[in-house]
């Protein structure tokens, strides 16, 4: 496999239980690493995180990260996120910690380093039930990870910078670390993205690629654009991460595609990407 070129570009792709089919379908967006998210349906088998490998392989694609998303979880609005995302939620705690730990098993089966997921909105009432079992759940998870010599990322965007960076140092863990989401911040109006990556630049060792404009009214979502149409400022973004000399990589992470079918937009996100990165 290849050495990996400085500020590699990637690609987040949901994976199917066919291999084969997802990583030549990864493959023909030409990036230059990638990031496997899996739905709480995707049956995880050894021959399933097997296939992963030799396929992954056989490309000479690198793996950074396994995505976990649960099933349940909504992101219709902010109100529907905090009910449903994440470790949040009472009635599926138990369950989305043991499939977190399957998922960990699958990345680390498939010799992939790290693992993440959104944990939900961290309370912002520290001594709270809730903050304090999310917290305990992010700690026995980022132990398992340890355990099997993966990292735990935790996603950016639904609770603000500063109280992410509190949250990191009560997990206290040194293995718990962030997936920096610019457009996230945008989307739920949690704070300037810029100012909030150099916040948690030390913290960060993956980032998405993803665009967006705020929210027209308090307690909305704001909406998903285009990468490079939206309100993150995607040109000054890559260039306050490369100036930061930010050792990670960037997945480009895109659920609109205009009027283009879905392949031709990554494929075009990732080319702006690696063009941005160059200048
Ligand atoms: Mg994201």
């Amino acid at each position: 496999m290849q050495p990996l070129s400085e500020l590699p570009i990637g690609v987040f792709y949901w994976i199917g239980e066919e291999p084969a089919t997802t990583v030549a379908e990864i493959a023909a967006l030409d990036p230059e690493a990638c990031q496997l998210a899996v739905t709480g349906e995707v049956r995880l088998t050894r021959e399933l995180a097997a296939g992963y490998r030799a396929a992954l392989a056989a490309a000479g694609l690198r793996a950074i990260t396994v995505f976990a998303a649960y099933e349940g979880e909504s992101y219709a609005d902010i109100a529907t996120v905090q009910r449903t995302v994440g470790f949040l939620p009472r009635a599926t705690r138990a369950q989305r910690e043991r499939r977190t730990r399957e998922v960990i098993d699958f990345a680390a089966a498939t010799g992939i380093p790290s693992f993440a997921t959104h944990v939900g909105f961290v309370p912002e009432e520290r001594s709270s039930a809730d903050y304090i079992e999310v917290r305990d759940v992010v700690r026995r998870l980022a132990d398992y990870a340890a355990s099997c010599g993966m990292t735990f990322c935790l996603e950016t965007g639904q609770e603000s910078a500063p109280l992410l960076l509190e949250f990191l140092h009560d997990v206290a863990r040194p293995n718990v670390k962030v997936n920096f989401d610019p457009a996230n911040m945008v989307l739920y109006g949690s704070g300037e993205p810029i100012e909030a990556f150099r916040l948690l630049r030390p913290h960060v060792v993956t980032i998405h690629g993803k665009d967006g404009d705020w929210p027209a009214a308090p307690g909305a979502l704001g909406r998903e654009r285009v990468l490079g149409t939206g309100s993150v400022d995607i040109p000054r973004f890559v260039r306050v991460v490369r100036e930061s000399g930010f050792p990670g990589s960037i997945h480009v992470e895109s659920g609109v595609h205009g009027d283009e079918p879905r392949a031709v937009t990554l494929r075009s996100a990732i080319r702006l990407l690696k063009e941005l990165k160059g200048c």
